[in-house]
């Protein structure tokens, strides 16, 4: 993979892993499995060996090779908190965040619990970090909400919750401790329906709180078509904090959208 992303609204994405397996109903269309086992059995390609999981070390020091600060997205082709990632890889990941602190991660977990475990003790220090922000993916009720629990209960500077793709109405969420609330309906074949009212719901929520929410897209067989208007306008607030000062220190542009993808 090219360290710019195909992905229109993230700087790089950075897969020291590659592959993951299904956890919840956010999973059934994972884009990324769709694009790894396209490769699969395809001599040389880095997805070869499609969307089985597995470390790729050689991948791990390329942050630290990126000069200019970068909003990255840390797997956005696996999942770093996958039980089958050994403890000593998390950690070499993270060790190469905290070194490389002129960029800005996103971390993005459907594994709240091991993110919770692993930095209220082996790596209390990444959640310390600024430029490190710590999410989770949140699809429903049953299976998303209780990751917002643990997500709060992990020690860290910036907490964040991708609702994406949005499945229900989420009703009241306790959003205490969040620090960005981004939403997204689901795209490609089959897309699952995402209905306004779930969103606005959201927003309002969020707006109430004055927690920065940014609206990704409605989603859909073609989201092109579909767009990412929420009565007439774009939501594209976001944290405010490591990479605009770092930016501002090089004179780079800020990057208008920056959000995330799965796991
Ligand atoms: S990468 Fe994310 S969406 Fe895909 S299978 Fe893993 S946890 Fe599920």
């Amino acid at each position: 993979m090219s360290i710019q992303s195909h992905i229109e609204w993230t700087d790089a994405t950075w897969n020291p892993i590659r592959g993951c397996t299904k956890i919840s109903p956010g999973c059934k269309h994972c884009y990324a499995e769709t694009f790894a086992e396209r490769f699969r059995g395809v001599k040389g390609h880095p997805y070869e060996q499609g969307f089985d999981l597995r470390l790729v070390p050689s991948k791990l020091e390329e942050p630290l090779r990126w000069k200019a600060p970068k909003m990255i997205f840390v797997n956005s082709m696996s999942d770093l908190f996958h039980e089958r990632v050994p403890d000593a890889y998390i950690e070499s990941v993270v060790d190469v965040m905290v070194k490389a602190n002129w960029h800005t991660y996103q971390v993005l977990t459907k594994r709240s619990g091991r993110l919770r475990e692993t930095l209220s003790h082996r790596l209390r220090h990444a959640g310390d970090q600024e430029h490190i922000w710590w999410g989770v993916s949140v699809e429903d009720k049953e299976y998303g909400c209780p990751r917002i629990d643990d997500l709060r209960a992990t020690p860290a500077r910036v907490r964040f919750l991708s609702v994406e793709p949005l499945l229900e109405d989420l009703g009241t969420i306790d959003l205490s401790k969040i620090d960005w609330v981004i939403v997204g309906g689901e795209s490609g074949f089959g897309a699952r329906p995402m209905q306004k009212e779930w969103v606005a719901s959201i927003q309002r929520q969020c707006a109430k709180y004055r927690i920065p929410f940014f609206f990704k897209q409605w989603g859909g067989h073609q989201k092109s078509k579909t767009g990412r208007l929420l009565d007439g306008r774009t939501y594209d607030e976001m944290p405010t904090l490591s990479l605009a000062k770092s930016r501002e220190a090089t004179q780079q542009p800020t990057h208008p959208l920056v959000v995330l993808g799965t796991a």
